[in-house]
């Protein structure tokens, strides 16, 4: 048999990975984790499950070995994890819930993956009786919220992808006047995929009073001369995500515009560099917050100052009032204060910044000014 050596280098990751996940479930007292579709399934396999109404799940015996319950049509699409989790296909006729209750027939705590169908759970609970639940996040979330160097790496790879379109954006190569959001959303969608995503996840465009809505969906508003225009983008590559947010101005910058600029530009700055290990996740909000408060903007910065991401755009930890816990080295998250004046403009600026031991490394580079464009 020939022995396939990057196929041992991945099994070992996951299987790390599984060694950590069962500390963790000793440690909180969980005898079984359940996994279905969701992000912790890929984090403990390399497989995502199809989100779809045919049961697939992973069940993560403490002591014991796990097994991916898979709907057999699907089993194809799995690569084989020597040594991490058994296969086991269940056919159209079966009753895969039936299955999993047997797997887990022995434990009393079970962890339920927060992205699990409510159908499957609901199913799942008479078959398991004397069980108590609780949230896998609990178990998985710690781990995968401190990122190892090859995720640091593709996260890096598909920020420097973005980078390279808000680049173009700023160069004026992505044309905007005379053309609709949605025209421009479609434009940037493109070269998300162009520049080596497998999926684009959203694609952000609003033009003046409408980028007064953080969430705006690009719709069918013509972009005009003299205003600003807000693109926040981002996709999946090889597994992680990227996320940016760049603005531009189409003519010359007025000057209410250019002064809230400038303090936005400033509170981006501080909390990036707030970002050192040790440092209370929520300070890292109040870095940019102050800043906004001070210039007397405090009331139109109406959001959290960031996000985790990797596996998912939106993870832990977030960078929110409330969150005391303290960065760890290998945490990735956005950094993304705004400002937003109802019916006029609105304004924000996004790098994704992973946690070293050396500070804070923001692996968006592009330039963080508000370039005028044709
Ligand atoms: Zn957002
Ligand atoms: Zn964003
Ligand atoms: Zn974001």
């Amino acid at each position: 048999m020939r022995v396939d050596r990057y196929a041992v280098a991945v099994s070992q990751i996951y299987l790390e990975r599984l060694q950590r996940v069962r500390a963790a479930m000793t440690e909180r007292g969980v005898d079984t984790l359940l996994l279905s579709v969701g992000h912790d399934l890929p984090y403990l396999t390399g497989y995502l499950a199809m989100p779809l109404e045919r049961l697939t799940m992973l069940v993560v015996p403490r002591d014991g070995d796990a097994t991916l319950v898979i709907p057999r049509l699907e089993a194809p699409r799995v690569a084989e994890q020597p040594g991490v989790f058994d296969l086991l296909p269940w056919n159209e006729t079966d009753d895969p819930t039936a299955v999993v209750a047997k797997l887990a027939s022995g434990a009393r705590t079970l962890a339920i993956g927060d992205q699990m169908w409510a159908r499957f759970l609901v199913e799942l609970l008479p078959q398991l009786p004397r069980a108590t639940y609780t949230r896998a996040v609990d178990v998985v979330g710690p781990l995968r919220m401190v990122k190892d160097q090859a995720e640091i790496d593709a996260l890096t790879a598909a920020s420097a992808a973005v980078d390279r379109i808000a680049a173009e954006l700023q160069a004026g190569q992505i044309r905007l006047v005379g053309r609709t959001e949605a025209e421009v959303s479609s434009d940037l969608s493109e070269r998300i995929l162009a520049e080596g995503h497998q999926k684009v996840n959203f694609a952000i465009v609003a033009a003046g009073e409408n980028a007064a809505s953080p969430h705006h969906h690009a719709g069918s508003r013509v972009i005009t001369e003299n205003e600003i225009v807000l693109c926040d983008f981002g996709g999946t590559m090889n597994g992680y995500c990227s996320d940016i947010t760049r603005c531009v101005f189409t003519g010359e910058v007025a000057a209410d515009v250019a002064e809230a600029y400038e303090v936005l530009q400033r509170a981006q700055a501080a909390s990036v560099s707030s970002a050192a290990i040790g440092t209370p996740c929520q300070d890292i909000d109040s870095a940019a917050r102050n800043v906004i408060a001070e210039a007397g903007f405090g009331e139109y910065f109406v959001h959290r100052t960031g996000h985790g991401i990797g596996l998912e755009e939106h993870e832990d930890p977030y960078i929110v009032q409330g969150n005391a816990s303290p960065l760890e080295a290998g945490h990735a998250f956005s950094v993304e204060p705004g400002i937003y004046l109802p019916g006029k403009w609105g304004m924000r600026l996004e790098d994704i910044v992973v946690a070293t031991e050396s500070g804070p490394l923001s692996l968006n580079n592009v330039d963080h000014g508000l370039p005028v464009v044709a």
